[in-house]
């Protein structure tokens, strides 16, 4: 399966601002943005001037490096996005927070979403009952999430489910704790997508 393996925090300096990708530690000091405000490489300390083309190019860069999405998929989301009902910008937000690989990071089961693509692809969840090892896999209202027996006993999900609540919990899915279980309540709409995107500009660029 293809991946993206950068160094995560270039990818923040890069487009100048947080992506939020290491989970905790980027509300912590060590924070690779914190540290040095400037893109990397050679020229990164050089202000640069985008085109509407290089603003439009750099939003979409933007929403993939967050949900670590690799180019031919997204453009896939979107073309799906655009079939859809409603408005293409927000139901191509809300198809890439229907991957499962997310809605085990916003359920609280991992503390970002490299750690939740990995755990899904160990195979250490199920949905309704039934183990997924896809991370693409998209969720539907109603859906049960539950770690395996071998996910329940994993040191790295516990911990991370003790940390959930000073992470804040998305309006769509209600957690049990305790029996561990996420439930999906409803697909989200825009307003419950926490991003500070401007997906509109994707559209624009596929629509050139
Ligand atoms: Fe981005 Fe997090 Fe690294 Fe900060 S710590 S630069 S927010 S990935």
């Amino acid at each position: 399966m293809a991946a993206y393996r950068d160094a995560l925090c270039r990818k923040c300096r890069f487009e100048g601002e947080k992506l939020f990708l290491k989970g905790d530690r980027c509300n912590t000091d060590k924070c690779g943005l914190e540290r040095r405000k400037y893109a990397p490489g050679l020229h990164g300390q050089k202000r640069r001037k985008l085109s509407d083309y290089g603003l439009q190019l750099r939003e979409k860069q933007k929403i993939r490096r967050i949900y670590g999405v690799m180019e031919r998929q997204f453009k896939r989301y979107f073309h799906f996005a655009e079939r859809m009902k409603g408005v293409a910008g927000s139901n191509l937000l809300q198809l890439l927070e229907r991957r499962l690989d997310n809605v085990v990071f916003r359920s609280g089961f991992a503390s970002n979403r490299r750690q939740s693509r990995q755990f899904v692809n160990h195979g250490h969840f199920r949905v309704n009952g039934r183990k997924v090892s896809i991370p693409s896999y998209l969720v539907c209202a109603g859906d049960i999430i539950e770690p395996t027996e071998a996910g329940k006993n994993s040191a790295l999900i516990q911990e991370s489910i003790a940390k959930t609540e000073h992470r804040g919990f998305p309006t769509w899915i209600e957690l049990d704790a305790k029996n561990l279980k996420g439930k999906i309540l409803h697909l989200p709409g825009r307003e419950e997508i926490a991003l500070p995107v401007q997906e509109q500009l994707v559209v624009e660029l596929y629509s050139r």
